[in-house]
């Protein structure tokens, strides 16, 4: 076994070599005639001219071996389901899926829009987009219909696949006026739309171009379809970013490259064994979800958990009682959930055998070292964090535990994974930083297999985004700063455009927010830039107390702001100290535990807050409108 550091040389220096072997992984119908084609950077081609499938490499494949292993299991707390599909019968559902796409018209090459929860049929949708050669693209079921219009109207679906209704805590959602909102909103017009029907909306529409899956799944229930065999560099999905800082951007993945860095990440980071259990608690419409709850897990022959409900539902035991029920081996969620079971008795984790369990992953966002503690000491299990983006479809950063057991440092996700040539670049130069030394984290060309190909349908915005950031480099940047140690070891410090400039100071809003949260009586905290006609920007803090009566007392408001600004004084220097505090219950966030500094900062200049993404809870953006109206 080469060590981390051989391994991760050879992917870099030798890429062509390093990739085709991991090329052996997947079933190629069509061998490839070249690894790599680099002759128009920054775009990279992988395994050019092989062929290959999504679908038969996830379904198809396993067939011979595994038909009877389960592929996956379906759990709802929202409403009582709990099933298993061997992988037998997902080739089954599968196919009569896509039987079901062929009569409606859809091509290869055609979008499907998938807005749908977490149910069985999205899974079964989206590999029966890639077995008819059809691009995916799936939007988040939580997005409002205005979001939704803009993806219709940027993505053109030939079909949109939908559900009468989706659920959250007990709450039923209807979907179907919503779909029908953004149909109107949008200038595309889509011709049809696929209805799964759950039997949960009180009122679903009736609408000429509603089409009620279930009859037609009827009908082509003994449907055999053929996989289309693509050529490796063919889109795969298009599925766009949180737009946590911006407009989305669509992000584009193909094929071939796309399914031989999943099914390599499967061993190198995540150790993911054939006939293995993987709980991924995350949604379909975030790249965790394509990535790895659904396609890495069945490349790689393993049982794959899809759960429709949230951690704490029917109580914060719910995922220890699947882990011991279905024995589960690898869980991956992200920080924000973990900081929801925290708050849950801790008998609930005790009450459950969860022997199975080996690793737990964490991405999305910073993994605060606090919350890595709790959950390492409850768990007695490794917890890996790892750093990657909806642009890079796989861990950037990790602990390459399946390459060599290196030892995870806290506050540091760890070192780069393989075949992406990372370096910390100083803003201003472009010059690669020494160690210790904050940069910006920017790859080198090539992109590894698996990452973005493109801006869908917009190549130009793809150049001119990712790869004209960084003065004298064509680099890829990440928009994320960084620091690496002298053991190779990065930590990921926020995002660059969370820099705020106080009279010339420039300042990283998360150092801020690190100082403030160091105080014991901060539970969260987030600071945002606003425009200052003195000092061109001043920060703002937004935090929210472990104990929100404290600040009750008479002058109690006025004291906890004063210690908040002398701790920032005495770790920063009075430039950083922020000119206002409010105090709020809590703070907005997307669905995916990103914080809303964008919306938040927008709000305090009095600007509009535009698209929004997923807001995990509405009512935190109202308390932050009246924190300032205060
Ligand atoms: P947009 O690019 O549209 O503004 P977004 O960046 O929030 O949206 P994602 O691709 O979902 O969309 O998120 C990737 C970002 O999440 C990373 O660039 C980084 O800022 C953050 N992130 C992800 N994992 C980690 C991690 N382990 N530690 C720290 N930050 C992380
Ligand atoms: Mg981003």
């Amino acid at each position: 076994m080469p060590t981390y550091r051989e391994a991760y040389r050879r992917s870099i220096d030798e890429p062509e070599a390093f990739w085709a072997e991991q090329a052996r992984r997947i079933h190629w119908q069509t061998p490839f005639e070249r690894v790599l084609d680099r002759s128009k950077p920054p775009f990279a081609r992988w395994f050019v001219g092989g062929k290959t499938n999504l679908c038969h490499n996830a379904v198809d494949r396993h067939l011979a071996s595994r038909a009877q292993q389960d592929a996956l299991v379906y759990v709802s707390t929202e409403t009582g389901i709990e099933r298993r599909y061997t992988y037998a019968e997902l080739h089954a559902e599968v196919n009569r899926m896509a039987a079901v796409m062929r009569s409606l018209h859809v091509k290869k090459g055609d979008r499907v829009l998938i807005y749908l929860p977490m149910i069985p049929e999205a899974l079964f949708a989206m590999l029966a987009c890639a077995r008819i050669g059809a691009i995916h693209s799936v939007v988040f079921g939580g997005f409002a219909a205005p979001n939704l219009a803009a993806r219709i109207d940027d993505a053109e679906p030939a079909l949109i696949v939908t559900a009468d209704a989706g659920a959250r805590a007990g709450k039923v959602i209807d979907y179907t006026p919503l779909v029908d909102e953004a149909l109107s909103r949008a200038e595309y017009k889509v011709p049809q739309v696929l209805l799964i029907d759950r039997q949960l909306a009180p009122e679903r529409l009736q609408a000429s171009y509603l089409v009620a899956y279930e009859p037609l799944r009827e009908q082509f229930f003994d449907a055999h379809v053929p996989c289309e065999w693509l050529e490796s560099n063919e889109p795969s999905y298009v599925l766009y970013t949180s737009g946590t800082t911006g407009r989305p951007k669509g992000v584009q993945r193909d094929v071939g490259g796309y399914a031989v860095a999943l099914a390599a990440s499967m061993e190198h980071i995540f150790q993911g064994a054939p006939g293995d259990t993987m709980f991924t608690a995350s949604d379909i419409g975030w790249v965790v979800g394509h990535s790895y709850i659904i396609y890495a897990p069945l490349i790689a022959g393993l049982t794959t958990v899809m759960y429709e409900g949230t951690p704490i539902r029917p109580d914060g035991g719910i995922w220890w009682r699947l882990v011991q029920q279905y024995k589960i081996n690898l869980m991956f969620t992200a920080p924000t959930a973990i900081r929801v079971l925290k708050k849950q008795d801790p008998a609930l984790m005790e009450k459950y055998d969860l022997s199975s369990l080996r690793t737990l992953f964490l991405a999305g966002e910073p993994l605060d070292e606090p919350t890595a503690h709790w959950i390492q000491s409850a768990l007695k299990k490794p917890v890996i964090d790892n750093y990657w983006q909806t642009e890079t479809g796989w861990p950037m950063i990790a602990i390459p535990r399946g390459i060599e057991e290196l030892p995870s440092k806290l506050g540091s996700p760890g070192v780069p994974s393989m075949g992406f040539n990372l370096t910390l670049r100083n803003e201003a130069t472009g010059d690669a930083c020494a160690p210790g030394e904050k940069g910006v984290v920017t790859l080198a060309y090539p992109l590894p297999p698996g990452c973005m190909q493109t801006v869908w349908r917009d190549d130009q915005r793809f150049v001119d985004t990712y790869w004209k950031s960084v003065p004298n480099q064509m680099v890829y940047s990440t928009f994320d700063w960084g620091v690496q140690d002298e053991d190779g070891y990065v930590s990921i410090l926020g995002r660059t455009d969370d820099v705020i400039n106080v009279a010339g100071h420039r300042l990283g809003t998360r150092e801020i927010e690190e100082a403030l949260s160091a105080h014991p009586a901060v539970a969260e905290v987030a600071v945002v830039g606003i425009a200052d006609s003195v000092k061109g920007q001043a920060a703002a803090a937004f935090v929210v107390l472990r104990d929100a009566d404290r600040i009750n007392a008479p002058g109690a408001r006025e004291g906890m702001e004063a210690e908040l600004c002398h701790a920032v004084d005495s770790q920063l220097g009075a430039i950083a100290r922020p000119a206002r505090v409010h105090f709020v219950t809590m703070l907005p966030k997307t669905r995916s535990g990103k914080l809303l500094r964008r919306a938040i900062a927008a709000l305090a200049e009095g600007r509009d807050p535009g698209e929004l993404p997923t807001i995990e809870d509405p009512g935190a953006l109202m308390q932050v409108r009246e924190a300032l109206g205060n």
